[in-house]
C-alpha cells in the first residue's frame, strides 16, 4: 500500500506556485539520492555545515554561504546576528534583547508581508519606514533610521513599486554602515539572483531551498559577506539558543547542496524554453476549453522569472472552476482583480503538465457532454 493509501492522502498536481501549504517543488531524484547517501553514515554536523556553505559560497559566486532551516528561519537568524553584533552573552539572552545597544531592524512599510514576524521573532523591534500601501520616499526612508538601526531587511517581491530601489537603500544604509539583508525566498529563476544582491552590496540575500531550486521545503539559503555568514554559523543550530529549534540535518544540507548544482546547471535559456513548452501545453487546453481572455504572463506569482498562463473559463465561474479542479486534484491559481485562471507550471515536469492538462479538459469538456 502507497503512503497515500496508507493515510489517506489526496494527490495533487500543483500548477499554482511555489507555496509552501501546497508543499512548494517536488524534489529531483538527484536531490533524494544525495539525502539518501549522507544518512547512511554520521558525520560531524558543524564540519559538515561549513563544507557545504564553502562549496554553495564557491558555486553562487559569494564570498560565503551557509543553509538555514527555510528562509523564514534566516530572517530570524539575521536578525539575531544583526542586533547581537557577535555579543554571545547577548545573543543567548535572546528573544530578550535587552543587552542591545541596537536592536531595531528597520522595514519598508509598503513591503509589509507576513514573513516580517520571522524578524520579530529574534527580539528585534520593527521599525517602520513609511506607511503601508503608500509610496515610500527615499527622504523618509533616511529619517526613519535611529542610532538603534541595526539592520535593513529589504523584501524583493512585496510592495515593489511603492518602494525606493534596492540601490538607494543600499547606498542609504551603507553610508550609515548599517548591513541590508535581501528577501529574495522566491525569486529563482533566474540564477543570477543567486549572486545579484551581494554583488550590489546586499550582506545577505536569503532564499528558500524548497521553491524554485527544488531542494528540501524545510532549507534556506544565505549567500554573502564572510563576516555575517559567520555569525551565522557561530548562532545558528546546532548551537544553542534562539535558533536550535530551526535545525538543519545532514540530509538537508546535501539535498540542498544536491538542488543548487542542479539549478546552475541549467543554462538559463534551456530552463526558460522548457518553462515555455510547458505553458504551451496550457494554453492549448484553455483554447480548447473555451477559455477566453488567454494570455502569457512572464512573471510567476512571486515576481519571479517564471511564465504562467491566464485565461477565463466560459459557462462556470473562475473561482468554481478552481475549487473543481482542486477536487479532482489538480491546483491552479486565482487571480481576483482579473478574475481569471493562473496556471503555472514551474513546480511541474513536462509529463506532469501534460496530465494536468488532461485534468483540465476532462473537467471542462465531460461537463459539456452532460
Ligand atoms: C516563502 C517565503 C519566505 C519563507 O521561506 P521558507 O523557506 O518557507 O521559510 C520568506 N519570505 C518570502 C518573501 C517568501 O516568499
Amino acid at each position: 500500500m502507497s503512503v497515500f493509501e496508507e493515510l489517506g492522502l489526496r494527490r495533487y498536481l500543483n500548477a499554482e506556485d511555489t507555496y509552501t501549504s501546497n508543499g512548494a517543488s517536488c524534489m529531483p531524484p538527484e536531490v533524494y539520492r544525495a539525502m539518501e547517501e549522507i544518512s547512511s553514515a554520521w558525520v560531524d554536523l558543524e564540519d559538515m555545515q561549513r563544507k557545504v556553505g564553502q562549496a554553495l559560497a564557491q558555486c553562487t559566486r559569494n564570498e560565503a554561504a551557509y543553509v538555514t532551516a527555510g528562509a523564514a528561519s534566516a530572517l530570524t537568524l539575521c536578525a539575531a546576528a544583526a542586533i547581537t553584533q557577535g555579543d554571545r552573552e547577548a545573543f543567548l539572552s535572546l528573544p530578550d534583547a535587552s543587552r542591545c545597544p541596537r536592536d531595531e531592524v528597520m522595514v519598508l512599510a509598503p513591503q509589509r508581508n507576513a514573513y516580517m514576524r520571522s524578524i520579530a521573532a529574534s527580539g528585534a523591534k520593527l521599525r517602520w519606514a513609511g506607511e503601508p500601501g503608500t509610496p515610500l520616499s527615499l527622504q523618509v526612508l533616511e529619517a526613519a533610521f535611529t542610532p538603534r538601526t541595526a539592520a535593513v531587511c529589504y523584501f524583493v517581491f512585496h510592495g515593489a513599486s511603492l518602494c525606493p530601489s534596492l540601490e538607494d537603500v543600499l547606498l542609504a544604509a551603507r553610508s550609515r554602515n548599517v548591513p541590508v539583508f535581501v528577501d529574495a525566498a522566491a525569486q529563482l529563476p533566474p540564477a543570477e539572483n543567486l549572486w545579484r544582491f551581494t554583488e550590489m552590496g546586499a550582506a545577505l540575500a536569503l532564499f528558500s531551498g524548497g521553491k524554485g531550486l527544488a531542494g528540501p521545503q524545510d532549507s534556506g539559503l544565505a549567500v554573502g559577506e564572510k563576516l555575517w555568514v559567520q555569525r551565522l554559523q557561530e548562532l545558528g543550530a546546532p548551537h544553542e539558543g534562539l535558533c536550535r529549534g530551526s535545525k538543519v540535518t545532514r540530509e538537508t544540507l546535501a539535498g540542498l547542496y544536491a538542488a543548487v548544482k542542479l539549478f546552475l546547471s541549467v543554462p538559463e535559456t534551456q530552463r526558460l524554453a522548457s518553462l515555455l513548452e510547458k505553458c504551451q501545453l496550457a494554453q492549448a487546453s484553455m483554447e480548447r476549453c473555451g477559455f477566453t481572455d488567454i494570455r502569457l504572463l512572464r512573471k510567476g506569482p512571486a515576481g519571479q522569472d517564471s511564465p504562467r498562463v491566464l485565461g477565463r473559463p466560459a459557462g462556470i465561474g473562475a473561482q468554481a472552476l478552481r475549487q473543481a479542479l482542486r477536487e479532482d486534484g489538480l491546483l491552479v491559481g486565482y487571480d481576483a482583480e482579473e478574475n481569471v485562471l493562473s496556471f503555472h507550471p514551474q513546480m511541474l515536469t513536462l509529463a506532469q503538465t501534460q496530465e494536468a492538462c488532461r485534468m483540465l479538459e476532462y473537467r471542462i469538456l465531460r461537463g459539456e457532454e452532460t
